[in-house]
């Protein structure tokens, strides 16, 4: 491992992560960046779901989600790769794709939406397996309907697995796709998600 992943950690701290004094922005890593409640984004979420009913509805929204995540996962982390504050702190310890993704993960762990705790990167096969603690999806889960879920509800995250591989690839956003296999919305503790080239535009089957 090359990637210093405390010193990244310690330095985004340094950062300074507050409304610029005059104009109340929050510009860092080529973005503008907000602290908000994670239940606002994630009841959002859990409504459009809601609102569409049962299958195959719920699938189709479901896609919606993980979709503009990715899409969203390509600006953010394409802006922070761009940024002068990765080209200072990350780029010069990079010296190949799983040192780039390091550098991202522990860029992504220090942003509230849980922990990345292991991760495989096949390059060869183009594919990435990832696991999230803590994912901001779950507590809110638990909270709303007070009852686990019978289907995986972590959608930002799928979509920054895949979004991952499309930035480490170089390639146009949707070029891969991921899904969750395990959820602690549903059970067990972790979610595990496994992204892979998309066959099909939007990984629709
Ligand atoms: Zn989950």
């Amino acid at each position: 491992m090359t990637i210093d992943q405390m010193g990244i950690r310690k330095a985004v701290m340094e950062l300074g992560l507050f409304g610029d004094e005059k104009t109340g922005i929050l510009r860092r890593f080529g973005v503008i960046l907000s602290a908000l409640p994670s239940t606002l984004y994630v009841y959002r979420e859990f409504d459009l779901i809601q609102q569409m009913g049962g299958e195959p509805s719920r699938k189709l929204a479901e896609k919606v989600l993980i979709d503009a995540a990715q899409w969203c996962a390509n600006g953010t982390f394409g802006g922070i790769m761009a940024s002068p504050e990765w080209k200072a702190l990350i780029e010069p310890q990079i010296q190949n794709m799983q040192d780039r993704l390091q550098g991202l993960i522990a860029i992504t762990n220090c942003l509230g939406w849980g922990l990345i705790s292991d991760y495989k990167l096949d390059e060869s096969a183009k594919t990435l397996q990832m696991t999230v603690k803590h994912s901001y999806y779950i507590e809110a889960y638990k909270k709303r309907y007070g009852k686990n879920s019978e289907h995986p509800v972590c959608y930002m995250w799928t979509g920054v697995a895949a979004g991952y591989l499309d930035l480490l690839f170089g390639q146009k956003p949707n070029t891969f796709v991921a899904i969750e296999t395990a959820c602690a919305a549903r059970s067990g503790d972790v979610c595990v998600f496994e992204a892979k080239m998309s066959k099909t535009k939007f990984g629709f089957n």
